[in-house]
């Protein structure tokens, strides 16, 4: 079939975004689904800052590229011998998928799964396979997913049915933000009630993890972010402090206002100075969860004494360590109860033909989330 999309030909294009358009607005050529493929029509796709990094060209990307790699949709057609999924269902489009069956997968680390990641990098869908062209020219699937689309073929594993009550503009937000977040917390740290937690970084992915430190009964929940217009949303979904990650007297103000420091540091940010807060914030004994991916060049500096004597441990979490069959559900779940309010992060709803320019406000930190919908405006 043919469709509007959102096709990225060259990565590392100058600012700003909404003058050198790394994002052009194409029809391109879907076939598909094959067999154990699904074809859904999107209805929401979320802008990621992983979407900024590509676009920025900090992780390289097979081109040319269909972007967006958080979505949520209505399956159309469904190909030979799928099973899990039918016609008319709702489902979050997810990156986290698995084969299975390898080791990562039998343990439940999905996200870890090296025969998925594998083909993705290459820009193809899982099975191997490529169903985007453009004038009979090639174009890559993005994270197995290239949301930023009227319709996308996919794998069944990377599709979640949910409620058709769920809002599909909200529901997209599950497939990347909402597991990052809550998973990295619920999974990664599983804290006791009552710890006390630093949340670096207030965008999509630290504001979910946020709302999960509330579900998760955190005694003390302390928002940090270079931007103060982050704080009023930061409290109202549950901070209890909140500071510049600028100010010159953060480290000493937090060691003495928790006796010592945090339980847990979560850095949310991908930003090297934010990593050398969280280590300096989190109590001994204490964990930093890493979260925020950064530039693949990027090397961190640690007092290797330091790590010893005070018993720090250092966490990776990606992707919230989640198995998204099981927690998916479980974190809508949260949503629908309203302990989970994953719908205020929802900053503005979008069309293709703002896409280059959302960029710009992510850069700038304007935004917590934007939703693109494919269909809605082009
Ligand atoms: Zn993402
Ligand atoms: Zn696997």
């Amino acid at each position: 079939m043919r469709m509007i999309a959102a096709v990225m030909y060259e990565q590392g294009l100058p600012m700003p975004f909404a003058d050198s358009r790394p994002f052009r607005i194409e029809e391109v050529e879907l076939d598909g689904p094959g067999p154990g493929e699904v074809l859904v029509e999107v209805r929401a796709a979320g802008l990621c800052h992983s979407d900024l990094s590509q676009v920025k060209g900090l992780r390289k990307r097979r081109l040319p590229v269909v972007g967006g790699h958080e979505a949520a949709g209505i399956v159309r057609e469904v190909g030979e011998g799928v099973t899990s999924i039918k016609p008319d269902d709702h489902v979050v489009m997810t990156v986290v998928s698995g084969c299975g069956h390898c080791p990562a997968c039998v343990f439940g680390r999905p996200a870890l799964c090296k025969s998925v990641t594998l083909p993705r990098t290459q820009g193809l869908l899982a099975n191997g396979q490529r169903r985007l062209t453009r004038n009979g020219q090639p174009i890559y699937h993005y994270s197995g997913i290239s949301g930023f689309a009227q319709y996308a073929v996919t794998m069944p594993e990377s599709l979640i049915p949910i409620d058709e009550s769920v809002p599909l503009d909200v529901a997209a937000m599950f497939g990347c933000a909402v597991v990052t977040g809550a998973g990295s917390v619920f999974n990664t740290a599983h804290p006791s009630p009552g710890a006390t937690i630093a949340i670096i970084g207030l965008g999509g992915i630290g504001l979910n993890g946020l709302m999960a430190a509330k579900v998760a009964e955190a005694g003390r929940i302390i928002g940090i972010d270079t931007r103060a217009d982050k704080f009023t949303l930061a409290k109202e979904l549950g901070a209890s402090d909140v500071y510049l990650a600028t100010d010159p007297d953060l480290v000493e103000t937090i060691r003495e206002t928790t006796g010592g420091g945090v339980d847990y540091a979560f850095e949310m940010s991908g930003a090297k100075a934010a990593m050398a807060t969280a280590m300096a914030i989190v109590r001994p004994g204490g964990e930093v969860i890493c979260v925020g991916l950064g530039s693949a060049a990027e090397r961190y500096d640690y007092n290797h004494v330091n790590l010893v004597t005070e018993e720090k441990t250092l966490r990776g979490s990606f992707m919230g360590s989640c198995v998204p069959g099981r927690d998916i559900p479980l974190y809508v779940n949260h949503f629908m109860s309203g302990s989970m309010p994953v719908d205020k992060l929802r900053s503005q709803r979008i069309g293709f033909g703002d896409l280059n320019r959302s960029l710009d406000q992510l850069n700038a930190g304007e935004v917590v989330r934007q939703i693109l919908l494919p269909h809605e405006f082009l």
